[in-house]
């Protein structure tokens, strides 16, 4: 009985795994059960980083890699990995999400998140919430829980007491590092009476994304920010908006961008990018760097993503992206700068 059981499973199985869904695909290239991709943002480190605080940015990001990819060893689903692997981002101060946000011009934290199940295309986003410790926790419950897109700021607060997630005080988010750097940029920007519309700089990377494609071929997205430095009270970023910061399609591929939010905006960057794969027949790479290369401006920054096939793509006009994958094929790959 058993025999027949298992003979069933894994007749039913070869029907519905992403690998028999894109063996015969030409036009995709490599074939995972499972994979994930994420990033912690675009840009490189400082110059004068030592080795010793490289290695604390690899340590992050494998960690939350770790808890990513063990949803998806286990059998978990896709966002749950992604709401995994952003939580542990949020949790660590080096990272601009969450705890280590960036501070805005009036010296606070505004947080933005999103999510989207390829599936289904649902999504959820919050902007401009001030206590809620793992944004992306309240992204993925707007997405669930209530008939919306976005919720924004003093409406999304309550929402997340309706939803009893985990609330801290504004500055429970704020370090010296980043004080530092909003100083850094406060000064520089009077100076120069810089426009906010420029180019990222090194200061102000450290969002963090993620892309999942789970054992049962669903592939989902999500990205975390505290936003730019010194950005104007208010200010919301591509990374709560599904089609900009992040995208999921099952029929193509997911995305997560960091850079300058106004610009992945203005080119619906993330969808863009999809849209591309599905009506140009493009792979991800082509449409990816299209969009980075041929639409944004040199420096406005990177994308992570992964197609249905488990393929994972990274493409930025930074001078580097902070970033990894890992997938079922025993892929455990960290990189930062331009590695
Ligand atoms: N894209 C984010 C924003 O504009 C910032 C970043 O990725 O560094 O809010």
């Amino acid at each position: 009985m058993r025999q027949i059981l298992l003979f069933f499973s894994i007749l039913f199985s070869s029907f519905v795994s992403p690998m028999s869904a894109t063996a015969a695909d030409p036009k995709t290239d490599s074939t995972s059960q499972w994979a994930i991709v994420l990033h912690g943002g675009a840009g490189a480190p400082p110059a004068d980083a030592t080795a010793k605080q490289l290695q604390v940015r690899r340590d992050g990001l494998s960690a939350a890699l770790t808890a990513g990819r063990n949803v998806l060893a286990t059998g978990g689903s896709s966002l749950d990995a992604v709401e995994a692997t952003i939580r542990v981002l949020e949790d660590n101060s080096l990272f601009n999400a969450g705890h280590g946000a960036v501070f805005n011009s009036a010296g606070e934290h505004e947080l933005d998140a999103s999510i989207m199940d390829g599936r289904t295309l649902a999504g959820g986003g919050v902007a401009g919430v001030r206590t809620v410790r793992n944004p992306i926790t309240l992204a993925r419950r707007v997405m669930t829980e209530t008939p919306h897109v976005l919720l924004s700021g003093p409406g999304a607060e309550t929402f997340a007491t309706e939803q009893n997630v985990d609330r801290v005080p504004n500055d429970a988010f704020s370090t010296e590092q980043r004080r530092a750097e909003w100083e850094k940029v406060k000064a520089k920007e009077t100076a120069e009476n810089a426009r906010r519309d420029q180019p990222a700089r090194p200061w102000q990377i450290g969002t963090v994304g993620c892309v999942a494609l789970d054992a049962a071929g669903n592939i989902a997205a999500g990205t975390s920010t505290g936003g730019r430095t010194n950005k104007k009270y208010g200010r919301v970023g591509d990374s709560p908006i599904i089609g900009a910061g992040t995208y999921a399609d099952n029929a193509t591929c997911g995305i997560s961008a960091s850079g300058v939010g106004e610009q992945f905006i203005r080119h619906a960057a993330a969808a863009q990018i999809s849209l591309l794969m599905q009506h140009r027949e493009w792979s991800l790479q082509q449409a990816a760097d299209y969009v980075l290369k041929e639409r944004l401006r040199p420096g406005d920054g990177g994308i992570i993503g992964l197609d249905r096939s488990g393929k994972v793509v990274w493409v930025f006009t930074t001078p580097g992206m902070y970033r990894g994958a890992a997938d079922s094929s025993g892929r455990f790959d960290i990189r930062i700068g331009n590695e």
